[in-house]
């Protein structure tokens, strides 16, 4: 079955508009009487109703800005799964990426939140990465200056622990001087060899 178009009288076939034979906002356009693409070639002016619409946009990178669209009409032509390609994409904590920006990001160790690289560290000696949020519960030792999340701290200063194991502390009670992990600290940082020294201080 033919439609004719109103305004030029071209036939156009009822089937083909409904498969793609023009787009669908041109098809609407004919059964609308409001011209067709004839018309347009002919130089009629369509009715501002009809226009081709704006692509949609299915993917939009946060970080590069890549866009990808797809035109409308395959969507109504098609079913919209099958109209397009899925991108590859990634959500991270800036928003959704794109497979090449997604490079640069990392999984927090401790939180677990996907992180550009920028806004993480890749901490050398536990061979992991962090955010910037979960660093703030590190510390950087005052011997070795590497980073770790539990400090020894003897009068105020800290130490990891491998330095921890190697430094040596003198007791305030009685002078001895031992490991500093084996020995006590005070409310003040002051260090004790034992508990029996830590005891005998609090006494006087
Ligand atoms: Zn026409
Ligand atoms: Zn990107
Ligand atoms: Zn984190
Ligand atoms: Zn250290
Ligand atoms: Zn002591």
């Amino acid at each position: 079955m033919n439609i004719h178009c109103q305004i030029c009288n071209e036939p156009w076939d009822d089937y083909g508009l409904r498969h793609g034979d023009v787009a669908a906002w041109e098809a609407d356009m004919i059964r609308a009487g409001n011209g067709c693409p004839c018309c347009m070639d002919n130089g009629f002016t369509i009715p501002d109703e009809y226009t081709k619409p704006e692509p949609l946009v299915v993917f939009n990178c946060t970080d590069c800005g890549e866009t990808i669209t797809v035109d409308q009409d395959e969507i109504r032509y098609y079913d919209k799964d099958l109209a397009f390609d899925e991108p590859p994409q990634y959500l991270t904590e800036d928003g959704v990426v794109c497979e090449d920006c997604y490079c640069d990001y990392s999984e927090c160790a401790d939180c677990g939140a996907t992180v550009h690289n920028n806004n993480s560290i890749y901490i050398q000696h536990l061979m992991k990465s962090v955010c910037y949020a979960c660093i703030e519960n590190y510390s950087s030792c005052d011997q070795c200056g590497q980073l770790e999340e539990n400090m020894t701290v003897v009068e105020n200063e800290c130490f990891c622990k491998s330095c921890a194991s190697s430094k040596v502390a003198d007791c305030v009670e009685c002078d001895k001087t031992i490991p500093i992990d084996e020995g006590i600290l005070g409310a003040d940082n002051e260090f004790y060899c034992s508990m029996e020294c830590y005891d005998k201080a609090k006494e006087i």
